[in-house]
């Protein structure tokens, strides 16, 4: 289905143009980023150029100050153009706990030069190899002396962290045995990284299974100025995690997007492969599961829907953005198996792109929440039942 031929849609004209955008990259070029495991330098480029990455960010601060189902819109298309916003979609939600929390002067600091693209904020230092999930374990300290922190430990899964000018950090300021409640005592700094490199900051690549540019950090005496902790120290938990429904509504869209991708490429060529004297596609066992793909990507949209509009209105949209990004994965993963199936042994061959945005697409039932976490929430908060950790 062509959404931007959809009349009722409001951002049918941004998807227009990133589609436009997305056809200077094909698939040769992701294909070659992935094979070298290289950072998409140009495509992150013109995105920025365009102003998409600054959509969010407020006109006052040189942004579109578009709303975040236009932020869904753009990441959607890049992703059913066959790209990957994984390069670079972390800037715009990460902006908002500064725009949230952040003081006037780390406002006007920060913002207009990340609009512009003059800074890059891509690195959010959240989960550490210890403590995963369980995040208020985690075990980064930064202690305060004079008008700086000193921050020791470590991160990982630090996507971006080579291409990125700026880090949020979540950190311990209180010890966990010190505070009234776990979610106490941790805070969020600005972290400008390339002044930290080499000054008590380490970055390690990790290769993964796709590109995905991710490393892990190391703090060893890390400077950071104190004017560059965001809000009140001690109360960081909570600014990270009014970021995640935002967080999860946009990682939705990815894989809404890759789910119409596989969809259209599986049905394209269901239609054009003739085996026994007749399009495959003909054939119940090519079709249905294609079919069925279909139907749980327009599902997990709609719930997607919703929740965008629950978040504009300034209403909670935890059940619709745990649910919708939870689906929307499921389905993309879904669409993904129809695809290659459906594609025989040249689903397996690299110049399909299809091997690639499988990989891809595997990430999002894992990061940045995993299903049985989505659906530990759905258990405590949305129907009451006891909570299980
Ligand atoms: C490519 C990639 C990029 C990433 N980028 C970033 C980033 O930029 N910044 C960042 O901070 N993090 C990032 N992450 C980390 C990501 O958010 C975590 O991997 C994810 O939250 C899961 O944490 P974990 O890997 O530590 O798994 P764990 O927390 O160790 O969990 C392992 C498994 O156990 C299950 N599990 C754990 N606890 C429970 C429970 N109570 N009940 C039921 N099941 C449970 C989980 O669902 C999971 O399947 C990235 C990860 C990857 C792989």
């Amino acid at each position: 289905m062509d959404h931007a031929a959809q009349a009722a849609d409001p951002h049918a004209e941004i998807r227009v143009e990133v589609t436009k955008l997305c056809a200077r990259f094909p698939g040769e070029y992701w294909r070659q980023v992935d094979r070298d495991r290289q950072y998409p330098t140009s495509f992150v480029q013109a995105l920025t150029e365009a102003g998409y990455l600054g959509a969010l960010i407020p006109e006052e601060f040189g942004g579109a100050g578009l709303p975040l189902s236009a932020a869904a819109a753009i990441l959607e298309e890049i992703h059913r153009s066959g790209g990957n916003a994984g390069a670079c979609h972390a800037q715009m939600y990460i902006m908002g706990t500064i725009l949230r929390h952040g003081s006037a002067e780390q406002k006007k600091r920060y913002l207009p030069k990340i609009a512009s693209g003059e800074l890059r904020l891509q690195a959010f230092g959240v989960t550490e190899p210890t403590s995963g999930t369980d995040t208020t374990a985690l075990r980064t300290v930064a202690r305060r002396e004079g008008d700086n922190y000193i921050v020791n430990g470590q991160k990982i899964w630090t996507s971006r962290a080579e291409h990125s000018d700026l880090m949020l950090l979540l950190a311990r300021t209180t010890p966990r045995d010190q505070v009234a409640k776990k979610t106490d005592g941790l805070s969020t700094f600005i972290v400008d990284m390339k002044a930290a490199l080499g000054n008590g900051l380490t970055i390690r690549p990790i290769r993964t299974m796709m590109n995905h540019n991710t490393t892990e950090v190391f703090f060893d005496n890390m400077v950071v100025p104190a004017a560059n902790l965001v809000g009140q120290e001690g109360r960081g938990f909570r600014y990270i995690l009014d970021g995640m429904n935002a967080e999860r509504l946009l990682i939705a869209s990815e894989s809404i997007g890759d789910a119409k991708w596989f969809i259209k490429k599986a049905v394209d060529y269901s239609k054009e492969r003739v085996l026994f004297g007749r399009p495959i596609g003909q054939n119940q066992g090519v079709q249905f599961p294609i079919a069925r793909a279909y139907a749980q990507m327009r599902a997990a949209e709609a719930l997607l829907l919703l929740g965008l509009g629950k978040f504009e209105n300034g209403e909670n949209c935890g059940e619709e953005a745990n649910m919708g990004k939870m689906l929307a994965a499921d389905a993309a993963w879904a669409a993904g198996e129809a695809c290659i199936q459906t594609h025989g042994g040249f689903g397996f061959a690299e110049e399909y792109d299809i091997e690639r945005k499988y990989r891809e697409a595997r990430l999002y039932q894992v990061a940045p929440i995993s299903t049985n976490l989505v659906l530990s929430y759905i258990g405590e908060h949305v129907l009451g039942m006891p909570r299980s950790y």
